[in-house]
């Protein structure tokens, strides 16, 4: 999927632009679903594609949607990003490679990761997935 910039602008309200194509960050404990626990999927907010299952959510206390994995293999990318000695790797969609956030090594047991997401690059969908634990 290959967008320009002014084609992303028209389609996207202007914080999820600025996150999603200018690898913006929203602020802690602000974003629309930094404490949403409810069971469902989180989309792109660019492209649509699922991205995260409720069932990896876990409350990292960053202020962020933070989970311990993405929904499947190969729907992110990582990038290295490590300023001032940080560990840690840009999360983009691979589908539309839009900013999603930074994936950290300091997760819970299962994957050890971190994958901490700006509400405004998700767009949550509670609708098919009624079964799935919510967490
Ligand atoms: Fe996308």
């Amino acid at each position: 999927m290959s967008k320009t910039q002014e084609q992303w602008k028209q389609e996207l309200d202007s914080e999820t632009y600025k996150i999603t194509r200018q690898a913006g960050t929203g602020a802690a404990f602000s974003g629309k679903y930094w404490d949403l626990k409810a069971a469902g999927i989180r989309n792109c907010a660019a492209c649509g594609e699922a991205l995260f299952m409720s069932g990896t959510k876990y409350d990292s206390g960053s202020g962020w949607p933070s989970f311990s994995a993405p929904a499947g293999d190969g729907v992110v990318g990582e990038n290295p990003d490590q300023p001032y000695g940080m560990i840690r790797s840009e999360v983009v969609c691979k589908k539309c490679d839009s900013h999603l956030g930074h994936v950290f090594p300091d997760g819970p047991p299962e994957t050890g990761l971190r994958d901490c997401i700006n509400s405004a690059s998700l767009q949550f969908d509670g609708g098919e997935a009624k079964n799935e634990e919510g967490s």
